[in-house]
């Protein structure tokens, strides 16, 4: 018989994420809050559950793919912290846990684990709704070398590249980094961008010389802000994401708590958190982060 796996959160990602699991042979039981995304999982052959701790009941992998640390927290150990899925899973299961939380709330997930006689991988992801569907996501891992282990075929069937980046939590800081690093960066091709439209100078111009010159960076040469040199890029779609702003924002404010947590001096991280959540506030939630583009343009007059 096929490994049962429970998977919690049917949303934009988790529903094609069990899917690719179904596909790949495993026997999926699924539970969303949103009765839409269940009906939508057992179109493509999961079964559902009428909870999170019944799902999680019987499985040897437990995987959770949902919008926040709170909620995490919550499916595993019950709203009241007695029960959840933690307490319904039988000893020794293997928590997945694929969302993108703080680092400390992951760490306390793994705690909660621990002490309920589970195991538990932090595994969140990065490569998008287009990742999640094409099964080409990138996993970022922190736990056991054996919990890593377990885990690793089973994240094969739902993506391309497992990183086991170290102890618990490990998974969660690699996100975090990357996307301090992608946050800032995007921002300053923009900047660069607006500041060449000032001088006169050609998008496609600027594009051919600093993708091939030390500015060179996946926000230039892969998600270009400005329609035109990369035809693939959310800008020629009028800024349909792609990595939402609301994501960006999202995930930056986790950048902050953790540079906070640890006391690292971040102006930059610091400020790009500040700056997405403007973005995302004033209009910007549902395109790509790449359309800030258009508020620093905007802000640019005179
Ligand atoms: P989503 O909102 O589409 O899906 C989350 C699902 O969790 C929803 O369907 C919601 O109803 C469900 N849910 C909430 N509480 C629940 C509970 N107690 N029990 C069961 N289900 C519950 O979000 P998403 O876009 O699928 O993102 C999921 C996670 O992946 C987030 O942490 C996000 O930051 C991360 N992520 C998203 C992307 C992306 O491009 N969408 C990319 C990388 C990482």
């Amino acid at each position: 018989m096929s490994t049962r796996i429970a998977f919690i959160g049917l949303g934009h990602m988790g529903g094609p994420m069990a899917a690719n699991l179904v596909k790949a042979g495993y026997q999926v039981t699924g539970f969303d809050v949103v009765p839409a995304a269940n009906e939508a999982a057992r179109q493509n052959g999961v079964e559902t559950a009428g909870s999170a701790e019944a799902a999680a009941a019987g499985a040897a992998v437990v995987i959770t793919m949902l919008q926040t640390g709170r909620q995490v927290l919550d499916v595993y150990s019950g709203r009241d912290g007695s029960g959840g899925a933690l307490a319904a899973a039988a000893p020794g299961t293997l928590f997945l846990e694929c969302s993108t939380i703080a680092v400390e709330d992951a760490k306390q997930a793994h705690q909660a684990a621990e002490t309920a006689g589970q195991r538990c991988l932090d595994a969140p992801v990065s490569g998008g709704v287009v990742g999640a569907v094409a099964g080409t996501l990138t996993f970022m891992a922190g736990g056991t070398e054996a919990d890593f282990a377990q885990a690793e075929p089973i994240l094969q069937a739902m993506g391309k590249r497992i990183v086991h980046c170290g102890a618990a939590g490990a998974g969660q800081a690699a996100k975090v980094c990357n996307n301090l690093i992608l946050g800032v960066s995007m921002i300053a091709v923009c900047e660069a961008f607006v500041l060449g439209e000032k001088l006169g100078l050609e998008h496609q111009t600027l594009f051919d010389v600093a993708s091939n010159a030390s500015g060179q960076c996946w926000a230039l040469t892969t998600n270009c802000p400005v329609p035109g040199p990369v035809p693939a890029s959310p800008a020629n779609r009028d800024y349909q994401p792609g990595f939402a702003g609301a994501l960006m924002a999202k995930d930056l404010g986790l950048a902050l708590q953790a540079l906070q947590a640890t006391g690292v001096t971040a102006e930059l991280g610091s400020r790009a958190a500040e700056i997405y959540r403007r973005f995302a506030e004033e209009g910007g939630a549902d395109k790509d982060f790449s359309a800030i583009i258009n508020q620093i343009r905007e802000r640019s007059q005179g």
